[in-house]
C-alpha cells in the first residue's frame, strides 16, 4: 500500500478513536437529525457544483466548509458521524456517476479523518476561550475567526503531509507557495458564515439558517457562472485567433486577409498591396527536404515582419506566398521599403543544419506592388489581382525582382 494511502487510513482511524472518546451525543437527537439533514442537503448541492467546475481546465474551489459550525454544535463525535454520512454520500454519488477517481475511497477516509481531527482541536480551542470572548465587542465573531485560522493552519499541515507522502512535495518553496495560496479573506468568509450558522442553530432559527445557506449557495453559483462565461469568452477568442492565424509563421492567414479586404473595400484608403513569393522554392524542398523548406519560409516571414511596421498587415496567403498591405505610407516610401527588403533577402542566406552539417542556403523572392486608392471604383479583389499579375511579371522577367505599378505607370526594379 502506498505511503499516502496509509496516511489516509491512519487519519481515519485516529478520528474514529478521538471521535468516540467524545461519545455519546449530549444533544437532543431530533434536533441533531434535523440539523444533519439541512447540512447534508446543502453540502450535496455544493458538491454537485464542484463536479461541474472540475470539468473545465481551471479549477476553483467555491465551496465553503460548514463543518466548523457543525462541530461546535454537535461536538467531535457528532461531527464524526456527520462526516461519515456526508463524505460517503459524495463517494457513492461519484461512484454511480462514474466521476470518482482511483483514490476516491482513501480520499474519502482522508477527508473524514482530517476534518474530524482539526475540528476537534478547533472545538477545544473555541470553548476554552468562549467565556472570555463574550466580554469583548464582536468577541464571538473574532473567536470564530481565530478558530478558522487554527483550522486552516492544521488543514495546511495535513495537506502538505499528504503531498509529501504521495511524493508531490519537493521543496520548501513549494510549501511557501501552497500556504500563500490560502487567502485570509476566504478564511474570514468561512468564519463569518459559520458564526451565523452556529448562532441560528443554537437559537433554533431554522428559517434564517436555510436563508443563509441559500444566500451562500446563490452567491457562489453566480460566481461560478460568471467565471464560466469569462472562460467561454476566452476560449472563443482563442479559437477565433487560431482560425485567423498561420501556425507555422505566426502571421495572419488567408481567412484574415479576406476579412481585412472586406473591411478596407471602398473606404478610399491609399494602400500598397504587395504579393511576394519565394523564387524556385520547389528546388529548396527537392535539394534539401521539407523541413528545411519550412525553415526558409519561416525565415522569409521573419524578414517581412522585421521590414514592416505596426500599421502594416502581413499575411501568409499561400505556401511560400505572402501578401502585404502597407498602410499610411507614400508610394516612394513603399518602393524603398520593398527594395531594401528584396536586397536584404538575397543578401542574407539562411543558416540551417542539414545532415548534421551547418549549411547556408541563399534564396531570393519576387514582389508585385500595386499602389492606389481603394475607392468604390476599385474593389480590393481587383487591386489584389493586379498585384498578383505584377508578381507574375516579376517572375517572367527572371525573378528576384520588384515590379510596381502606380496608376498606369509600371516600373521594374532588379
Ligand atoms: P517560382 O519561382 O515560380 O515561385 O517557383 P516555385 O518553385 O517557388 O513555385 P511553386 O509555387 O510552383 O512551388 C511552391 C512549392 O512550395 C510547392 C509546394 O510543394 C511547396 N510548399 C507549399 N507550402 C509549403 C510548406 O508549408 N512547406 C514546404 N516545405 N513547402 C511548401
Ligand atoms: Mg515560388
Ligand atoms: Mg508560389
Amino acid at each position: 500500500m502506498k505511503k499516502y494511502k496509509i496516511f489516509d487510513v491512519f487519519l481515519f482511524v485516529a478520528s474514529i478513536i478521538i471521535g468516540f472518546s467524545f461519545a455519546p451525543l449530549d444533544i437532543d437527537l431530533k434536533k441533531y437529525i434535523l440539523v444533519v439533514t439541512i447540512y447534508l442537503v446543502f453540502s450535496a448541492m455544493y458538491s454537485n457544483q464542484k463536479i461541474l467546475q472540475e470539468k473545465g481546465s481551471l479549477s476553483f474551489d467555491y465551496g465553503i466548509s460548514y463543518s466548523q459550525s457543525f462541530a461546535l454544535f454537535a461536538g467531535p463525535f457528532g461531527l464524526l458521524l456527520f462526516e461519515i454520512v456526508n463524505r460517503f454520500t459524495t463517494y457513492f454519488q461519484r461512484k454511480v456517476a462514474k466521476t470518482a477517481d482511483e483514490d476516491e475511497f482513501t480520499d474519502t477516509l482522508y477527508n473524514i479523518g482530517s476534518f474530524t481531527l482539526y475540528h476537534t482541536v478547533g472545538f477545544i480551542f473555541f470553548f476554552s476561550l468562549y467565556p472570555y470572548a463574550q466580554m469583548i465587542p464582536f468577541g464571538f465573531f473574532l473567536l470564530f475567526f481565530l478558530t478558522a485560522l487554527l483550522i486552516s493552519f492544521q488543514g495546511n499541515i495535513l495537506m502538505l503531509l499528504s503531498f509529501y507522502f504521495s511524493g508531490n512535495l519537493h521543496s520548501w518553496s513549494e510549501v511557501v507557495v501552497f500556504i500563500k495560496g490560502r487567502s485570509i479573506l476566504d478564511i474570514a468568509k468561512v468564519a463569518l458564515t459559520n458564526a451565523l450558522l452556529y448562532y441560528f442553530v443554537m437559537e433554533n432559527q431554522w428559517e434564517m439558517l436555510i436563508i443563509l445557506f441559500t444566500l451562500n449557495f446563490m452567491v457562489s453559483r453566480s460566481f461560478v457562472s460568471k467565471q464560466e462565461s469569462v472562460k467561454n469568452e476566452l476560449e472563443r477568442d482563442r479559437f477565433r485567433e487560431m482560425a485567423y492565424s498561420d501556425f507555422m509563421t505566426g502571421l495572419s492567414n488567408r481567412a484574415m486577409m479576406d476579412k481585412k479586404m472586406r473591411e478596407i473595400n471602398g473606404t478610399g484608403e491609399l494602400l500598397a498591396i504587395v504579393v511576394a513569393d519565394i523564387d524556385k522554392f520547389k528546388r529548396i524542398n527537392d535539394n534539401y527536404n521539407h523541413s528545411v523548406g519550412d525553415y526558409v519560409i519561416e525565415h522569409f516571414a521573419g524578414m517581412l515582419k522585421s521590414h514592416t511596421g505596426k500599421e502594416d498587415l502581413v499575411f501568409r496567403s499561400g505556401g511560400e506566398e505572402f501578401t502585404l498591405f502597407l498602410r499610411g505610407r507614400g508610394y516612394e516610401e513603399c518602393v524603398e521599403l520593398l527594395e531594401s527588403l528584396r536586397l536584404n533577402v538575397s543578401d542574407h542566406p539562411v543558416e540551417v543544419e542539414f545532415n548534421g552539417v551547418e549549411t547556408s542556403i541563399s534564396y531570393s523572392a519576387s514582389f508585385g506592388l500595386y499602389f492606389n486608392e481603394m475607392s468604390e471604383d476599385l474593389p480590393m479583389e481587383r487591386a489584389y489581382n493586379y498585384a498578383d499579375q505584377l508578381l507574375f511579371e516579376a517572375k517572367e522577367l527572371g525573378r528576384d525582382r520588384l515590379v510596381v505599378r502606380n496608376g498606369q505607370q509600371s516600373l521594374v526594379y532588379s
